[in-house]
C-alpha cells in the first residue's frame, strides 16, 4: 500500500485505522507515510475509509488558514478527504503479504482461498484425520502483532524434525520447498503477514511431544500462537483417549465442536 504524497493532507485520520500501526504522519514532510516493512497489505486503510476527492491544495490552504485563526478544519474521522491511498499491483515475494492478510484476496500464490482448509474445521468430507490420529491447527499472529514467515519456519522445522504430517492443501504447506524438513521458500522468509495457520496431523502418542515443542518454539519467536486440536470419536460418539492425554497435560479439555460426517464432496479442488 502506498500514500500519494501529492494528495495527502496529513489529517492523520488513517493512523488509527491500520491494524499494524504502520501508518504515521512524518513531521519532516507534513504527509502520512506507511512503514513498508510493517505493512501487511491487508487493504483496511484503502477499503475501510470513505474516499473523498477534495482538492489537496485547497484542503491544505484551508487547514493552514484555520490554524492561523486558531480553529481546526478536520475531515470526518472515517474519511480520507483526498483519496490519497494507492493500492499498488504486488508481485512475489511481497504478494504473500496480501494473500495472507487481505480477506478479499484469493491465495493466488497457493491456489487456495482463506488461511487454512475447510476440512481442518470439519473433517466432514474426507477422512483426513483417521481413527487413532490427531489433527492440529497452529495459528500464528493477530492484528497488531502479525508474523513473519521466518518465525513460522522456526515452528515447521521443529515439527518436521518430529515427523509430523503437514496437510498438503494448506497454504503454508504450498509455500514449503521441502515438507520433510519444514523449509519454507527462502525469498518470503522476511515477509510479514497478519496471520497464518499450519495444519498437521500425528498419531495419538505424539500429542505430548508436539504440544511441548509448540510451547517451546512459541517462547523464542516474535509472535503469538494458538493451537486447535481434534480427533475422531468412536461409533457411539465418544472420545476418551485424546481428552485424557490433554487432561494429563493440564489442559482441561472441553469438546468445542462435534461434526457428524454429513458433509458431501461438491468441489474436489476444495476438499
Ligand atoms: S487520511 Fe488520507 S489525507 Fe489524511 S493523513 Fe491519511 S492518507 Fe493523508
Ligand atoms: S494495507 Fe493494512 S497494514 Fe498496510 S498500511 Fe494499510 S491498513 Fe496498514
Amino acid at each position: 500500500m502506498l500514500i500519494d504524497t501529492n494528495k495527502c493532507v496529513a489529517c492523520a485520520n488513517c493512523v488509527p485505522v491500520c491494524p499494524m500501526g504502520a501508518i504515521y504522519v512524518d513531521p519532516d514532510i507534513g504527509r502520512a507515510r506507511i512503514n513498508q516493512d510493517e505493512c501487511v497489505e491487508c487493504g483496511t486503510c484503502f477499503r475501510g475509509m470513505s474516499q473523498e476527492h477534495l482538492n489537496p491544495t485547497l484542503v491544505r490552504t484551508v487547514r493552514k488558514l484555520a490554524r492561523l485563526f486558531r480553529f481546526r478544519f478536520e475531515p470526518e474521522p472515517d474519511v480520507c478527504p483526498t483519496a490519497a491511498f494507492v493500492m499498488n499491483e504486488l508481485e512475489m515475494p511481497r504478494l504473500v503479504r496480501q494473500v495472507f492478510s487481505d480477506p478479499v484476496v484469493e491465495h493466488k500464490s497457493t491456489g487456495i482461498k482463506g488461511r487454512g482448509t475447510e476440512e481442518v474445521k470439519t473433517n466432514d468430507v474426507n477422512p483426513r484425520v483417521g481413527v487413532g490420529e490427531v489433527g492440529y491447527t497452529i495459528e500464528f499472529g493477530r492484528p497488531g502483532v502479525g508474523v513473519r514467515f521466518r518465525d513460522i519456519q522456526e515452528m515447521t522445522l521443529e515439527l518436521a524434525r518430529m515427523g509430523v504430517q503437514f496437510e498438503a492443501k494448506n497454504p503454508i504447506s504450498h509455500l514449503m520447498t521441502d515438507k520433510s524438513t519444514g523449509h519454507i521458500r527462502a525469498d518470503i522468509l522476511d515477509e510479514k503477514i497478519l496471520s497464518a495457520i499450519v495444519e498437521i496431523k500425528t498419531t495419538l502418542d505424539q500429542v505430548e511431544a508436539v504440544l511441548g515443542a509448540v510451547e517451546e518454539v512459541n517462547r523464542r519467536i516474535d509472535t503469538v500462537t494458538a493451537v486447535g486440536i481434534s480427533t475422531r470419536c468412536d461409533d457411539s460418539g465418544e472420545e476418551t483417549q485424546l481428552a485424557q492425554v490433554l487432561e494429563d497435560l493440564g489442559y482441561g479439555a472441553e469438546r468445542a465442536k462435534t461434526n457428524m460426517g454429513l458433509g458431501r464432496l461438491t468441489n474436489a479442488e476444495a476438499a
